[in-house]
């Protein structure tokens, strides 16, 4: 026969269980809720990026939000207002979404070797943010990047080598006491970080129509790093 402590043991346990569980779908169906104009509105850059964290950490965690993704197709179908827009390398350990557990409809996403802006991708970011009201503009870098030790040996290949180029300046202005090539792993480390930054200044320099969204409080625009052997991003200040 159960004793009354056992049986005030289970009930309660079962109670916890079920605020856990209620505390849990109340966070998933938050994260699966496709932004809309309203929403975007009423959110701020910092809990934006506040957003874009609590994502990392159910990745690193192991707990991604299982979204409907077909019930967010039909919701975005008529329109879109994404939160964030993340500016990224093409390496297909980094991909934004699923880096930040986000779905469809929640953030715009430019990709290039090696994370740079120019001309065609800050006026995307200008649709992103001046046209279509995302509030934070992320820069993410990663470790090992391939763009980066290509722009560190100087390599030469095709286009590639134009677009390398891109990434000179942060090689440049990046010191070291070791070998300035890419068997220095913190030389690498230390010139993606450095290219995550020039990235955020020539995007404030770049842009009067974004620097005058910044200067309203209406928009952040970070740097992060990514770890491609952890899966965390570690934010730049
Ligand atoms: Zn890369």
């Amino acid at each position: 026969m159960l004793s009354r402590r056992m049986f005030c043991g289970c009930a309660s346990a079962a109670v916890w269980s079920g605020l856990v569980a209620t505390r849990a779908e109340a966070a998933e169906s938050a994260a699966c809720a496709v932004p809309t104009r309203e929403s975007q509105h009423a959110k701020t850059p910092a809990d934006v990026l506040a957003r874009l964290k609590a994502g990392n950490e159910r990745l690193v965690t192991g707990n991604i939000v299982q979204c409907d993704l077909m019930q967010q197709v039909k919701g975005t179908a008529s329109g879109q207002a994404p939160l964030a827009a993340i500016v990224g390398c093409i390496d297909s350990r980094v991909p934004p979404e699923l880096v930040f557990d986000q779905k469809i409809g929640d953030i715009f996403c430019a990709r290039v070797a090696g994370n740079f802006v120019n001309t065609d991708i800050i006026g995307s970011l200008e649709f992103a943010t001046v046209l279509s009201g995302a509030r934070a503009i992320v820069v993410l870098g990663h470790s090992s990047c391939g763009a980066i030790k290509g722009a560190i040996d100087n390599a030469k290949l095709g286009n590639l080598t134009a677009t390398l180029a891109n990434i000179r300046p942060a090689v440049k202005a990046t010191k070291t006491s070791g070998e300035r090539n890419s068997k220095n792993t913190a030389f690498v480390e230390a010139v993606a970080e450095k290219n995550v930054r020039m990235t955020v200044a020539a995007l404030n320099e770049r842009s009067p129509a974004m620097r005058k969204l910044v200067a309203a409080g209406d928009l952040k625009i970070v740097g992060a790093m990514h770890d491609i052997a952890t899966g965390k991003v570690t934010w730049l200040s």
